[in-house]
């Protein structure tokens, strides 16, 4: 009898979870214990790569399935790195994944899922215990010095160690199958399983005493793509990625020359994390000559395209020498460009010809190509033709154009491509930036994802046209376009006198906070806007620290006012008229917020309810604005219970309706 240790508190959750499962595809547990073995023999070869002083050096690298009807039992055995004492502690007596404890909380939340939750995710080793009452791991490691080991658990809270006499090197695991699970010591079954789940497995799989293998053993990325069908690839992903809802796209690459390489690159389907996804880093699988190298390699995509997930497998890549060699460092530089070039063009194909689809990937890893157009200036003209943004061009949110789709349809005298930076596409909309691009027909992007307001940094022009931000204040659309007959203004502007009394008193009230107030050139709808004298790679740089949830600060920018805007002769003639003081203060704070508003950097929106209420109060107080003004100047200087009668003919809700009306009479 061996010594007993007991189980972690999750892996007995896990055990408990597993054993009682009513889930109807037991057969995984073939696969997870295939896999393992599978890697176990992955990580023998890239030992061997250095370290030939290993027991059996010269074993070949192989997994067995022994079926035994009369015992009931399988044994699945491995070549593989096998596991010492402290190994096998640590490996099968503790949950170290994340994921796994992340699977016992789904299960704890929804244990009537049970079934999708299994299939959805690699529950490892302990699967097994969903088919066996009893299991057996003898393991030898690689090490000459380590002695074999017997693990040994039914699925209670302990198991039992021991030490056991395996004289060659590996891992043999013995189920003892529970009594009505007996179809997995056919022969035929469990081929079938083989075939259906571990088909591409590097090694090959013999079942009992077969000398043929039973998988093809080829790894589905090193086939012709010709004879690889969609439901393979999908499969292929799945398993690798354990994504579930499946890629949204493939690229599989054979190239031969300059360097011979095989890759399979997957988009995910969505750019949410999956949280049973044993990858939650970014990286590409690298193989060199079909041996694992590295789980996760990112030196082989730049940044931008680290959304990517998939394999690459190198003829080339120096096996034993280290990849630090000068030989190994000059085939990684060259792989990466051909499978970025690769990927980029694929991208671009797609958004030439199947827009849709390419759509959904944009809307998805959209905003890494962005950070790549920002930060990866060498690039530049592949991501260009992938980036789409909504436009005005006919106001509607659901379509998306590119920047060579705007050039083509740009006005006449158009030299440069304007884009309004905002927080979604309504606040965009209604920006009284667009006043004078509407007017002359002239179409602009739409900046609306956190990341676009760095993007000026990286696109400073496309096709020889600069970006220019509709909020610059040199901005002079005068011969661009033109204004059709009915939209000329008809309204005449304020009289110069007022104007320039109107602009000195904003310019008392509002100090610093703006660097200039001036006369609009452009405003047609809109009282006023904020415009910015910066240059555009600095314009944006609170936006950029906002979204970082760094400190910043907000930019300091001028005022334009519309001297046509019916508010703007109202104040004028408030002013001119020694009006009340109170209100006009209020009106101009409120005129300078409302366009931090609209440009989406109002620090404290809610801050502004107070005011406004205050001014609801003065334009419902009275039909002339005159008598008013008393009564906020009170409520002004000190914040007491509204007057008496202030909302009178204010119609609150339905119920008031009538209320409302004897009032109008
Ligand atoms: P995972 O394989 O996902 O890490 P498992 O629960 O399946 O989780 O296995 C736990 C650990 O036990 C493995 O990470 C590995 O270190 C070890 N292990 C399992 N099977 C074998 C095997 N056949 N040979 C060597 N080590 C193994």
């Amino acid at each position: 009898m061996g010594e007993q240790h007991s189980f972690q508190a999750e892996t007995q959750q896990l055990l408990n979870i597993l054993i009682h499962s009513l889930y109807t595809e037991k057969e995984i547990f073939l696969r997870e214990l295939i896999s393992n073995a599978s890697d176990a023999l992955n990580r023998l070869q890239f030992e061997m790569l250095t370290n030939d002083d290993v027991v059996d050096a010269e074993a070949e690298l192989a997994l067995r399935i022994v079926l035994d009807e009369e015992a009931k039992s399988l044994t699945i055995s491995d070549s593989g790195i096998g596991m010492n004492r402290d190994e096998i502690i640590a490996g099968l007596g503790t949950i170290a994944k994340s994921g796994a404890k992340a699977f016992i909380e789904a299960m704890q939340e929804k244990p009537e899922s049970a079934a999708d939750i299994i299939g959805q995710f690699g529950v490892g080793f302990y699967s097994a215990f969903m088919v066996a009452k009893q299991v057996d791991v003898i393991s030898r490691s690689f090490r000459p010095e380590d002695e074999a080991v017997k693990w040994s658990a039914t699925g209670g809270t302990n198991y039992t160690l021991e030490s056991a006499d395996k004289e060659s090197r590996g891992t043999e695991v013995v189920i003892q199958l529970k009594d009505d699970e007996e179809e997995f010591t056919r022969g035929f079954r469990i081929k079938d399983i083989i075939r259906r789940h571990s088909d591409y497995v590097a090694f090959p799989i013999y079942v009992g005493d077969d000398e043929e293998p039973t998988n093809k053993q080829q790894a589905i990325w090193r086939r012709s793509p010709s004879e690889i069908d969609d439901e393979e690839y999908d499969s292929f992903y799945k398993m690798l990625t354990m994504d579930f809802a499946g890629a949204s796209h493939q690229l599989h690459i054979r190239a031969d020359v300059p360097m011979q390489f095989y890759a399979l690159l997957y988009v995910p389907g969505s750019g949410q994390q999956n949280m049973f996804s044993p990858r939650k880093e970014p990286g590409l699988k690298l193989y060199a000559r079909k041996v694992l190298i590295e789980e996760y390699n990112r030196e082989l995509l730049p940044e931008y395209l680290s959304f990517v997930q998939g394999v690459v497998d190198s003829e080339d890549l120096p096996l034993s020498v280290s990849r630090e060699s000068i030989q190994a460092t000059r085939i990684m530089a060259s792989l990466k460009k051909t499978i970025t070039r690769r990927a980029l063009s694929e991208l671009k194909r797609m958004a030439k010809n199947d827009r849709e689809k390419y759509l959904r990937i944009y809307e998805e890893f959209g905003a890494y190509l962005k950070q790549g157009l920002v930060i990866d200036g060498e690039d530049r003209s592949d991501l260009e033709p992938l980036m789409f943004f909504q436009t005005t061009h006919d106001d509607d949110p659901s379509k998306y154009y590119s920047l060579d789709e705007y050039v083509e349809r740009m006005s006449e005298n158009q030299d440069d491509i304007y884009y309004v930076v905002a927080d979604d596409y309504s606040s965009g909309a209604r920006s009284p930036h667009l006043d004078a691009f509407r007017q002359r027909g002239i179409e602009v992007l739409y900046f609306t994802h956190p990341v676009d307001a760095m993007l000026p940094m990286g696109i400073t022009d496309f096709k020889g046209h600069k970006l220019v931000s509709v909020d610059s204040a040199e901005l002079d659309l005068a011969d661009v376009g033109e204004v059709s007959e009915e939209e000329q203004r008809i309204e005449r502007p304020l009289e110069s006198d007022a104007f320039a009394a109107l602009q000195a008193r904003v310019k008392a009230t509002l100090g610093g906070r703006v660097s200039d107030v001036r006369e609009s050139r452009t405003l047609v709808g809109s009282p006023a806007r904020l415009v910015s004298e910066d240059d555009g790679a600095n314009r944006y740089m609170f936006r950029i620290n906002r979204l970082l949830d760094k400190d910043y600060e907000l930019p300091v920018k001028a005022l334009e006012l519309n001297p046509r805007h019916p508010l703007m002769h109202n104040l004028g003639g408030l002013i001119s008229k020694d009006g009340d003081e109170a209100l006009v203060e209020a009106v101009v704070e409120q005129v300078f917020e409302t366009a931090l508003l609209q440009d989406g950097i109002h620090p404290d929106p809610s801050s502004m309810a107070d005011r406004l209420t205050l001014l609801m109060q003065a334009a419902t107080g009275s039909a002339s604005a005159d008598l008013a003004f008393a009564e906020v100047k009170t409520v002004i200087s000190e914040p007491a219970a509204p007057e008496a009668g202030a909302f009178d003919g204010i119609t609150l809700d339905p119920a008031d309706e009538d209320e409302a009306k004897r009032t109008e009479e």
